[in-house]
């Protein structure tokens, strides 16, 4: 993917798998920071959701990135999917089921990937959180953390959020996800070689975000 202007410069890439504590890390020192934040797992929600909503089958590939193109997609604190507010709906179970078939989709990345570059362009600098964030949108990104915690810790967090939904379901769904997401063809979740990896199982949110924000410090972000 041709990749001229490197617009990564002043992003902070937060990788890693569901449940890794990224969103809230990502969250916090967005806001420390008063730099802007971008979540683009809900932009991969997003495609998943309005594929659902046309009657499209989330496996056609062609038809899929086809709408991916002509997608109207405002992802900030709410997401906003062809002007309607899907924030609740991009979370449900059936869009979690059907996100990780469309987010391996190379037509899909292409496009999600080249508005997540002029996000960052527009933006000027950003926290950008996701699984390809430090090893393919913006690989010049000075700031790259990769995050995880051990499977039961993940299930156990998700579970938390997803209250209608039993703890063997939530881990069987985090362990299929990480599966597919980790092993597609292109772009799949994994380590940056310059990323630093924090393992979050046991430490707390504030530990992590003070851990990025003297990374971005000695990074001259801030
Ligand atoms: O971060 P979240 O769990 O909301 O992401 C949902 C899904 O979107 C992931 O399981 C993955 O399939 C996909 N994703 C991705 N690349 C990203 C962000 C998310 O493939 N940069």
């Amino acid at each position: 993917m041709p990749h001229l202007k490197p617009v990564g410069k002043k992003v902070i890439a937060i990788d890693g798998p569901a449940g890794s504590g990224k969103s809230t890390v990502a969250r916090a020192v967005a806001a420390r920071l008063g730099m802007p934040y971008l979540d683009t797992g809900a932009m991969y929600r997003a495609v998943a959701f309005a594929a659902m909503r046309r009657g499209v089958d989330p496996e056609d590939a062609a038809d899929v990135a086809k709408l991916t193109v002509d997608l109207s997609l405002k992802v900030t604190d709410r997401v906003l999917v062809d002007g309607v507010d899907a924030t609740i709906e991009v979370r449900s179970p059936e869009v979690t089921r059907a996100v990780s078939v469309v987010a391996a989709n190379p037509g899909v990345r292409r496009e999600l990937v080249r508005r997540q570059r002029e996000w960052a362009e527009v933006n000027g600098s950003g926290v950008v959180e996701g699984r390809d964030i430090g090893t393919v949108v913006f690989p010049e990104a000075p700031v790259k953390i990769y995050m995880t915690a051990s499977d039961e810790e993940r299930a156990q967090r998700r579970s938390q959020e997803m209250l209608d939904m039993h703890y063997d379901d939530v881990a069987a769904d985090i362990a299929r996800r990480d599966h597919i997401d980790s092993t597609r063809p292109v772009a799949p979740l994994a380590i940056a070689p310059d990323a630093v990896v924090v393992d979050t199982t046991t430490s707390t949110v504030d530990e992590v975000v003070e851990l990025v924000l003297r990374l971005a410090g000695e990074a001259g972000l801030v």
